[in-house]
């Protein structure tokens, strides 16, 4: 990702703090869920040997034929959603978006969790001090990689959870393409809106629409793979999913995890969980790397060429996994 929107997040950033609970008291111990973060970084490596995962490339339709099989093994339902959005020349761009569904008997008729992360990367390395080398595919470890690896190490333990019984929440994993499109730096033409996100939105509106399935709530993770990862409540999920992020939050503290998943603001940023929560009307909470200590509000290597193996932890994709497997 992504924008973060500094008016709406300078006027929203007083009336959150009223709301937010902190959990300060010594947490209960529950049980830490099964979740493996050696698997978790395999399927980030996967991804990243395909190379740069940018929309229209040979790389890009691999790895989506790639997690299409993964989740077929791991026992999901899959359909793929094809259509067009525009993108920020306004012409039309072709979207994949890659939607697991795991249910048994027993489950399918209940509510699902909606669990998801693009998987797209960005073509413009454009956060880069030197111009020349804005224009350098991200490699996209942590931005794209590292939340479809955790969501496919989900994936894996539903499917064991499945053979042995123990499934009791339907969920659909969906891997959105076309999220770190929006308008380049480098690109000097007419400003469009919404020109981030271009998976989710035809997801929101089209699939939404056509087949209208009944959700609790969602998760989106982006960027969670780092050392140093730090995840504040971002300000359109407490907007509109205030309670379901305040049970993830609390799940984290539990865990051990309360100094990642802290309780600071951020701003409300422009991710796939905004149209979501705006279009489909799903509550939808984002769970994405922010540091209110940069510039940018994102990390050093955000959009640009150093978004590769090197700035990922195998204890945050720990962190990450247990606190969603906690939700299921
Ligand atoms: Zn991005």
């Amino acid at each position: 990702m992504m924008r973060r929107n500094i008016l709406l997040g300078a006027l929203g950033f007083l009336g959150v703090l009223g709301i937010l609970v902190s959990c300060s008291k010594k947490a209960a111990v529950i049980e830490r869920p099964a979740f493996n973060s050696d698997s978790a970084y395999v399927y980030i490596e996967r991804q990243m040997a395909f190379g740069p995962r940018v929309p229209n490339s040979e790389a890009h339709t691999q790895c989506a034929v790639w997690l299409i099989e993964q989740l077929r093994a791991f026992g999901a339902e899959v359909e793929l959603q094809k259509g067009f959005m525009p993108d920020y020349r306004g012409n039309n761009q072709q979207i994949y978006n890659i939607i697991g569904h795991f249910y048994t008997e027993e489950t399918k008729d209940r509510p699902r969790i909606l669990l998801g992360a693009h998987y797209d990367t960005r073509p413009w390395s454009d956060e880069e001090e030197d111009y020349n080398d804005r224009f350098y595919n991200v490699p996209g470890a942590n931005d794209g990689a590292s939340g479809v690896g955790v969501l496919l190490e989900v994936a894996r333990q539903l499917g064991l959870r499945m053979a042995d019984s123990t499934f009791t929440m339907p969920v659909d994993i969906i891997f959105f393409d076309c999220e770190d499109m929006g308008t380049p730096r480098v690109y000097t033409g007419l400003e469009r809106e919404d020109t981030w996100c271009l998976g989710s939105q035809l997801w929101a509106t089209h699939y939404m629409q056509k087949k209208n399935p009944q959700y609790r709530f969602g998760i989106i993770l982006d960027m969670i793979g780092a050392p140093d990862a730090t995840f504040p409540r971002e300000m359109y999920s407490t907007q509109y999913a205030a309670n379901y992020q305040q049970q993830i939050w609390h799940s984290a503290e539990q865990l051990g995890y309360g100094a990642m998943f802290n309780n600071q603001q951020s701003y409300p940023i422009t991710d796939d969980h905004y149209y979501i929560n705006y279009i489909a009307g799903i509550p939808c909470v984002d769970v994405i790397h922010y540091d209110i200590r940069n510039a940018t509000g994102f990390p050093w290597w955000w959009h640009t060429r150093n978004d590769d193996m090197s700035n990922i932890s195998k204890a945050t994709l720990q962190a990450v996994g247990e606190v969603v497997m906690a939700q299921l």
